[in-house]
């Protein structure tokens, strides 16, 4: 089936009216509501063709979306009303900071994702670091994330702090590593494919130009796929890389 004419699927002016006026009644789930308009864009449904692995199969059956959403977020970029579907799987996890290090520049690690490289990175940059806990589980589980404002009032009391996950530059609304690797003494001789992470999608360019101020020249940029779902021979823009056996940017890079 064709983007397009999936793109069309059963969206009736009627089913349209209705799903507009959800905003002015008090709706839990929205999608109950919804054709379904981000059905396009969603990684688990293109591949199978299952309605049950879409964001309308999932909304209906949030067991299942926990076990078999890739939280990618794809869908809530298409979704008129913004709805955040993939954090309605589970329930709700406290997040928490701890300054590991004071610095500048300040890097922030997710716990469980990527501290790894953030010691190591810190280290030789002798920059300071932090850590975020329990916000890799917004993206494993789909959980809501509590104490967000108060961590995100802690990260504006430290400076100016970069992320070196999509995951926490995507919730924190903080940039992302490579829009400011510009600034920082790193290089990346890389000549290849990339590959741009999901919740990094409205970015694309901020991202691709800060991978070209640092060396890098992409000959093709891959939007298309979800790692978790596919392995893009390609140089992959996120640390979640490594544990699925792809090569992560930071792993090429040199101080
Ligand atoms: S996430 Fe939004 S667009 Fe997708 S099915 Fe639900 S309400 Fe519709
Ligand atoms: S988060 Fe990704 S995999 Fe999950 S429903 Fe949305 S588009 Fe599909």
């Amino acid at each position: 089936m064709s983007l397009k004419a999936l793109r069309a699927v059963k969206v009736t002016p009627s089913l349209m009216a209705r799903f507009i006026s959800i905003p002015f009644r008090r709706v839990k789930n929205p999608c109950i509501y919804c054709p379904g308009i981000c059905l396009a864009s969603c990684p688990t449904f293109l591949r199978s063709g299952n309605m049950a692995l879409s964001p309308l199969g999932y909304s209906r059956n949030p067991d299942l979306g926990r076990r078999e959403c890739l939280k990618c977020w794809r869908c809530v970029s298409e979704c008129p009303l913004g709805y955040e579907l993939p954090s309605k799987f589970s329930g709700e996890v406290e997040l928490e900071l701890e300054v590991v290090r004071r610095g500048s520049p300040m890097l922030l690690s997710v716990e469980g994702l990527d501290l790894a490289y953030g010691i190591e990175i810190a280290e030789r940059l002798k920059a300071g670091l932090c850590v975020v806990k329990g916000l890799l589980r917004r993206y494993d589980e789909g959980c809501e994330m509590s104490g967000l404002s108060k961590v995100k009032r802690e990260i504006k009391r430290l400076g100016e702090v970069i992320s070196l996950s999509p995951e926490a530059s995507h919730s924190l609304k903080i940039p992302f590593f490579l829009e400011k690797a510009y600034e920082l003494p790193v290089r990346l001789n890389y000549r290849g494919p990339v590959h741009v992470p999901c919740l990094l999608l409205g970015r694309s360019e901020e991202v691709i130009r800060g991978l070209i101020s640092i060396g890098t020249s992409p000959t093709e940029v891959l939007k298309d796929s979800c790692i978790k779902l596919e392995s893009p021979k390609a140089l992959i823009l996120c640390p979640r890389a490594s544990s699925l056996s792809l090569t992560c940017f930071y792993d090429l890079m040199e101080f």
